[in-house]
């Protein structure tokens, strides 16, 4: 088999990239372990900056997001049994994000590549990247007991954090960076309808809480939870107890429960890969780096990774801009560590960390500065709906 671009991964890193190489006419095949059904079971992020809106309208798979996404200009910070509201739009001059499920833009994107005739294998095992760093790089498999080779000129890797493509470069090459925080976030999904139009982030000293949605019958809730905490323990009822317990009174009362449809735990983690260039391997999206969920970052990273390659890919192949691809690590990596940032300092504020008493008082301290300063809530409102994409020259 042969394609221009190979690509490992059919998470939204993967089938982003593929459908926008296309809207340019470069050929890809994407080559993804588990089955389709499995990839769209996954329940993960929700909040999608306007960067990624714009990159999946580019793609032409935004119809349905267009039609049933929820554009929302604010969130509201819990804390101290009161709400302080971000007015996203009105502190950063009209920016704001939208609410859309990553199970709904996969599934999108999915249905993009079908009606493009692209080719994606499920299924593949022994996925392995070869010869990267040379002219002819390939990518083997097996599928369906048969051993296939694709070759190709580029490998994007967007295999995610436990993918192949980061274990198969040297490692000596390889520099790494992680924070593992001593907790996770429980997260449940129910067909309720959310307690709040805004995502509400709470803190309270029982622990961080989420109040997220879906749609306007669809909400996704979470709680802080020990690291080491199983999800057999909590049955729905204890899951909303404890929820409202970290919740101002007011909201609480609101609250509408219900069974839940999918209940997991989460670690929490930051994590960056550098570089992200590896000859004519490129890694995308949680391949080379990982955030907690806090700031919403995850998903949206992902979509700025793909952003830089897929216009540094366009210009190699269009206007023979090679040189272009040789910035890649450097300019995903500026803005990926800004949004590491703001996703762990988000984290570190609004997170129980453990019993120190004068932790808890400084994280309270810098809450209650940040939601009563203009150029607090400025700066959480510019961080939140996603800095700007860094330019390629
Ligand atoms: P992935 O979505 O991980 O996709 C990688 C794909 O590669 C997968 O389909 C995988 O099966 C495939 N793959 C792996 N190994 C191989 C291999 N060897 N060969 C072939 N294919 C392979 N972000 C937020 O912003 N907000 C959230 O609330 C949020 N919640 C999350 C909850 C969970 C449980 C997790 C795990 C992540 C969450 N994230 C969240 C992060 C967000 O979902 C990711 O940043 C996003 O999925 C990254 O997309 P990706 O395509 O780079 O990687």
């Amino acid at each position: 088999m042969k394609t221009q671009v190979a690509i490992i991964g059919s998470g939204p890193s993967g089938l982003l990239l593929g459908q926008l190489l296309h809207t340019q006419g470069i050929d890809n095949v994407i080559i993804e372990q588990r089955s389709q059904d499995y990839v769209l079971g996954r329940i993960r992020a929700g909040v999608l900056e306007q960067g990624m809106v714009n990159l999946l309208r580019e793609a032409g798979a935004s119809e349905r997001m267009d039609r049933e996404g929820d554009v929302h200009e604010g969130v509201f910070l819990a804390f101290n049994g009161k709400k302080v509201r971000v007015d996203l739009a009105g502190l950063t001059g009209g920016d704001t994000v939208m609410v859309y499920g990553q199970t709904e833009v996969t599934k999108d994107l999915m249905d993009a590549r079908a009606k493009a005739g692209l080719t994606t294998i499920y299924e593949a095992d022994n996925v392995q990247p070869h010869d990267f760093y040379t002219d002819s790089p390939s990518v083997t498999f097996t599928k369906d007991g048969e051993a296939i080779t694709l070759e190709c000129d580029y490998i994007a890797g967007c295999d995610g954090f436990h993918g192949i493509s980061r274990k198969s470069v040297p490692q000596d090459k390889l520099k790494t960076f992680e924070r593992v925080y001593p907790f996770g976030w429980l997260g449940v999904l129910s067909d309720t309808p959310p307690v709040s139009d805004e995502l509400i982030y709470a803190k309270h000293e029982r622990g961080f809480a989420l109040c997220s949605m879906r749609s306007a019958t669809r909400s996704r809730y979470y709680v802080q939870v020990p690291q080491d905490e199983h999800v057999e323990d909590w049955s729905d009822d204890r899951f909303w107890d404890e929820l409202k317990k970290r919740l101002p009174p007011e909201t609480a009362t609101k609250l509408v429960t219900g069974p839940s449809i999918e209940k997991s735990i989460a670690p929490l983690r930051s994590f960056v890969a550098e570089p992200m260039k590896f000859g004519n391997l490129f890694l995308v999206g949680d391949a080379a780096h990982i955030v907690p969920p806090t700031g919403a970052k995850g998903l949206n990273l992902a979509a700025s990774d793909v952003s830089t390659l897929y216009r540094a890919l366009t210009a190699t192949y269009q206007e023979g801009r090679a040189d272009l691809l040789e910035k890649y690590s450097e300019v995903c990596l500026r803005r990926i560590w800004k949004a590491e940032r703001f996703s762990w300092w988000m984290t570190s504020m609004l997170h129980r960390f453990g019993d120190d008493d004068f932790d808890q008082r400084i994280a309270q301290a810098e809450l209650d500065y940040v939601t009563g300063s203009e150029a607090g809530l400025k700066t959480i409102a510019e961080n939140y709906v996603g800095l700007p994409y860094e330019p390629l020259e």
